[in-house]
Parts: C-alpha cells; structure tokens; sequence
C-alpha cells in the first residue's frame, strides 16, 4: 500500500490533501497529514477520515507533499524531521523559490529522497474541484512515479524543466496576475474619476482586447461587489512578484515592468494589509485616486 503525507494544511493544502485522502481511500493506501497548529490536522482527519502523522508514520511515507508560504518555511520544516524513508519522494507545492529548490533537493538527496518543486494555480476554487495546474521542475522519472497522485488534485501536471523550474514559471505567472490587476485597476480608477459606470466599462473591455482575467473574473466578482473575500493573501502576491524580481536580477534581465509591479505590491501589502485578498491592492489605487472602484 502507498502512503501519502501532506504537510501544510492552509487554504490550498486542505482541499489538496482531502483529494490524496479520497484516492488513498480508493486504492487502499493511507493518507497521513500534519499541520503546524495541530487542529486543523485533527480537524482534517475527522471531516475526511485522512490519518493524523507522527514522527513514526512519516518515516513510512513514500511520497510527501508540502504546501507552505515560502520556500523558507520549508527549510524550517526540512530542519526539524525525523527520519524518511529512503526512495520517497517530496512534492514541494509552495509557491517558491527558484533558488531555493537546488539547496533543498540537494539536502533530501542526502537522505535518499528525491524532490519536484511542483507549485500549483488555479486558485482555491481548483484545489477544492481538483482542477488545479501543477508546473513541475525536476527530473521525468520522479515526475512519473508521483503523476498519479498529483492527477488527484490535477487537472493538467506540466513538467516544465529540472529542479527549480517549476518555481521559476509560477512567480512569473504570479508577477503577470499582478501585472495586470494592478494595471487594470488603474484603468478603472481613471475612467471612475472620469464619471463613467465601471460595470459598463467592464462589459466592454470583457469584450474587447483589454479582457484578462483580472477584468473578467477577480475584479467583478471580488472588487465591484467589495467583497474581497480573503481566498489568496495580499502578502502572498507580493511574495510572489518578489520572487520575479529576484530572477530578473539574478538573470540580468531588464523587465522594468515586473521590477515596477513587485514594488507595488510590496507596498499595497504594506499599507493595505497582507492577510486580506490580493484583490484589495486595488484599495492602494483608490486611496491615491480618491475614488471607489464599485
Ligand atoms: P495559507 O496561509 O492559507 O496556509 C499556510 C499554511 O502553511 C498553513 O498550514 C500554515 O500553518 C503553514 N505554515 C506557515 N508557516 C509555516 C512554518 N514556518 N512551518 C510550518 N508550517 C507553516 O496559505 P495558502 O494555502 O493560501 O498558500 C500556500 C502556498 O500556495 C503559498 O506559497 C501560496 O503562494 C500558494 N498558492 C496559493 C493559492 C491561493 O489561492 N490561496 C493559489 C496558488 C498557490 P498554520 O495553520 O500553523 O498557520
């Protein structure tokens, strides 16, 4: 029997690791998880009958997966584990970073575990569905031997180069969401300044080549409405366009776009707050235009 463990139950850790407990349920494997603030590991295992780990059982995991803020964060995790088994496999599915997962690989090879950086989009509405994209860095062969699970929570599993890749291509997938929510935002608070109706104005632009899905999804639903229901941290964003910039940098790219956007996200987490939802970076538009976008 195959045993899956997964650590970090946030927002997308959850309804991930429900997914690897369905598919344990059906194959007749065992799905550990484990969580820094124990309940809502305790909560997982009542509401889907997933297995609380221990020090014990982790040693007897073949594949673990981890969804954590940072790439520092598992560092911390990493530092603090008993014993692995030999021939597993780690699945890091933090939004992390680039260079940080040579460093890490290198470390569980040590112990004889392979890993994937192996970061995932689509939002919590995916994770939940299990619909979610997984970009994956590392090596074919590992990828192969975890494909099944990953298709758990997956609805498309892309290897996209070795270790460190998969990293690389969500910040700049992250850092182009933030591209073009702020831009948009923008757009809107010129026309709402200009006294034009921004549901009218959304309309169009849904129709025309202005369209991303900033325009058609985030804003209308999460900004017009001012909702803003925290699914995706402000704080996490602005990681993430920091992350871009940090490639551009180390790459010696010249992307002043991307270095302008993570400074602006750096700041809307710092003066909106970076536990709201990264859609209330247009609160930072608004206060430097004195106008709403509803
Ligand atoms: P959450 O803030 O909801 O959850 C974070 C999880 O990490 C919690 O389980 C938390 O534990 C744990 N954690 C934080 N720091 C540590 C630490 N030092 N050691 C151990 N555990 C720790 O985050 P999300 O689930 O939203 O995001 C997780 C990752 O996925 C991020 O990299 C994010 O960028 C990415 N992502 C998020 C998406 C989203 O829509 N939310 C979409 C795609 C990617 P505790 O309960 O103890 O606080």
């Amino acid at each position: 029997t195959l045993t899956t463990a997964f650590l970090g139950l946030g927002a997308m850790g959850t309804p991930m690791a429900a997914h690897l407990t369905r598919h344990a349920q059906a194959t007749d494997g065992r799905s550990l998880v484990w969580n820094r603030t124990a309940a809502r590991a305790e909560a997982h295992a009542q509401t889907y009958g997933s297995e609380l780990a221990t020090p014990d059982s982790l040693a007897e995991a073949d594949v673990l997966f981890s969804c954590l803020p940072t790439s520092a964060d598992l560092d911390e995790v990493l530092a603090a584990l008993p014993a692995l088994k030999r021939g597993a496999v780690w699945v890091d599915c933090t939004s992390g970073h680039p260079d940080a997962a040579p460093r890490q690989a290198a470390a569980l090879a040590e112990r004889g575990v392979a890993f994937l950086d192996a970061p995932v989009s689509g939002g919590t509405g995916g994770a939940v569905s299990g619909q979610l994209t997984v970009m994956v860095g590392g090596a074919e062969a590992d990828l192969e031997r975890v494909r099944p699970l990953l298709d758990a929570f997956a609805g498309r599993v892309i290897r996209v180069g070795n270790t460190g890749a998969g990293f690389a291509v969500k910040a700049i997938n992250n850092a182009l969401l933030a591209v073009t929510l702020w831009a948009t935002g923008e757009g809107l608070a010129v026309l709402g300044r200009s006294g034009v109706k921004l549901g009218a104005a959304l309309e169009v632009i849904n129709a025309s080549s202005g369209r991303s899905n900033a325009s058609q999804n985030l804003i209308p639903a999460r900004v017009l409405t001012r909702e803003f229901p925290a699914t995706f941290g402000l704080g996490l964003l602005a990681k993430d366009a920091g992350i871009a910039l940090d490639m551009v940098n180390s790459t010696h790219s010249s992307a002043p776009m991307l270095a302008q956007t993570a400074a602006l996200m750096r700041a809307a987490a710092n003066i909106v707050g970076s536990d709201v939802d990264h859609t209330a970076a247009l609160r930072l538009i608004e206060q430097m235009n004195k106008v709403v976008i509803e």
